[in-house]
């Protein structure tokens, strides 16, 4: 054999690992190295341990909930330590199951960095090794401006693992995270002050729901100011100083950056190799994932396409069939569902109304807010607002979006049918299951607009 691998994965996160396990599964020889965490962003400061956090911190309304339903709780009260503790357990439980399904199908694992030194040639700890291909993997990792005292802040890797829970929090930003983190801190019961820096976050999402998002945050007590630039952070003796543009102060324990994410390309050994990138440092890539070098490859939030990690494991699927199984598959970025996990969450399949709009002339707004049936007997007031966008012309649905509990699991549903090309009338054929929220997506009979 010319090289020591078939292939050679940089990066064992949600992309890396399955294109080195289904490539090994395929029958190529391949090794995968990772210098921090086997599983990535995803496992270790992402998806799964803020899905974690965002589980506990729910149970605060749960509680107020469950005395209107005849249950009397007392002295509730919570230990961030145990939760951080059980979900650290949890997370080293996946670490070994990610290394169980590389391991199995006979992919060796370097726990350690690797770079290139030139296109086939990888630099892992202290040795060399050669590959023929060659996948780049690396992710991606927070970004925070360049303002003075950044020192001072943390971002959403530093969050995981906060030694105690803060008791008032400015988050930053308006993106995922920033209202994915607002509303977990609100729910455990800290002063959280949201800073966004135009005048309305979630930008890219259905206009409905942004406003619609924005007022349950307020509702639920999250100090969200719109229109709000932090120009310096600093620390006094009371805490954590966020100055806005304005003048005024923002005083908290903790300042949380969630500003983005840009592509971790600038320690893998990209130059040597003669890999490009853009402006953002991805790296560029072609429809079939390959670098202007013909033997590497890269996926995921690297090439800065779509920052999911479904996505970037639809993209490990494509390359591994693609070099090993002899196919040419593409993955089709049209109509991705997505969820944010704010409180309620968000759920959204297809374009926003608006942009919509530029794509039917003819475009039909179904849209449906109510309060749901388990919040009817508490003083609850959270809503959940659903929004069906349908093409007059061809009757299809091209669009759902939600706010509500569980509207990322409902939405996924709804995304098979969309994504089959469903008419209105094949939802309106559609029998409800009585009583739920989902219900209401397949009983929406006048049109709002
Ligand atoms: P996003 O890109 O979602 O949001 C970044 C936010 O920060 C935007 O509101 C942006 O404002 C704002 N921002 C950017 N630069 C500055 C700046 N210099 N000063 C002030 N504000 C700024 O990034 P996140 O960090 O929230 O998340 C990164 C990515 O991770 C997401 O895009 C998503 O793809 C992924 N993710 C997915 C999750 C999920 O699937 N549930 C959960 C968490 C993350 P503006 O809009 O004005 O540019």
């Amino acid at each position: 054999m010319k090289y020591d691998y078939d292939l050679f994965v940089i990066g064992a996160g949600s992309g890396g690992v399955r294109a080195a396990r289904m490539s090994a599964n395929l029958g190529a020889k391949v090794a995968i190295a990772e210098e921090r965490y086997l599983g990535g962003t995803c496992v270790n400061v992402g998806c799964i341990p803020k899905k974690l956090f965002v589980y506990g911190s729910h149970f605060s309304e749960d509680f107020d909930e469950s005395a209107a339903y005849g249950w009397n709780v007392h002295d509730t009260d919570f230990d961030w330590s145990k939760l951080l503790a059980n979900k650290n357990k949890e997370i080293s439980r996946l670490n070994e199951i990610y290394r169980n399904l590389l391991e199995s199908p006979g992919a060796e694992i370097f726990e350690t960095h690797a770079a290139l030194t030139d296109d086939h040639t990888i630099q892992v700890g202290d040795h060399q090794v050669t590959a023929d291909k060659i996948l780049v993997a690396t992710g991606s990792w927070p970004v925070v401006p360049d303002i003075p005292g950044r020192e001072h802040v943390q971002t959403s890797n530093e969050a995981f693992f906060f030694e105690s829970l803060p008791e008032r929090v400015i988050v930053v930003g308006g993106g995922y995270i920033a209202v994915e983190f607002a509303g977990i801190y609100q729910g455990l019961g800290v002063e959280t002050t949201l800073l966004y820096r135009g005048p309305l976050f979630l930008r890219g999402f259905d206009e409905s729901v942004r406003e619609f998002v924005r007022d349950q945050l307020i509702e639920k007590g999250v100090d969200v100011r719109f229109n709000a630039i932090v120009d310096k952070a600093t620390i006094t003796t009371d805490g954590k100083v966020a100055r806005l543009s304005d003048g005024s102060r923002v005083v908290a324990d903790e300042i949380l950056y969630a500003t983005g994410r840009r592509p971790l390309s600038s320690s893998c050994g990209l130059s040597p190799a003669g890999v490009q990138t853009d402006a953002r440092a991805a790296i560029r890539v072609n429809s079939d994932y390959r670098t202007n070098v013909p033997n590497i490859y890269a996926i995921g939030d690297v090439i800065d396409r779509m920052q999911l990690t479904p996505v970037a494991i639809a993209e490990g699927m494509c390359i591994a069939y693609n070099l090993f199984a002899g196919e040419s598959r593409k993955v089709n970025y049209n109509d991705i569902p997505t969820s944010v996990f704010c409180q309620p969450n968000i759920g959204t399949v297809g374009p926003t109304e608006a942009v919509a709009r530029t794509t039917y002339p003819d475009l039909h707004v179904y849209e449906s807010s109510f309060r749901p049936l388990k919040y009817t007997m508490s003083d609850n007031q959270e809503r959940t607002y659903m929004k069906l966008l349908v093409d007059g012309g061809s009757d299809r649905v091209v669009a759902a979006h939600m706010v509500g509990p569980e509207a990322g699991e409902i939405i996924q549903g709804l995304a098979v049918a969309i994504k089959a090309g469903a008419t209105k009338e094949d939802f309106d054929a559609t029998i409800g299951i009585h009583p739920t929220a989902a219900e209401e997506f397949v009983t929406m009979r006048d049109r709002a607009r």
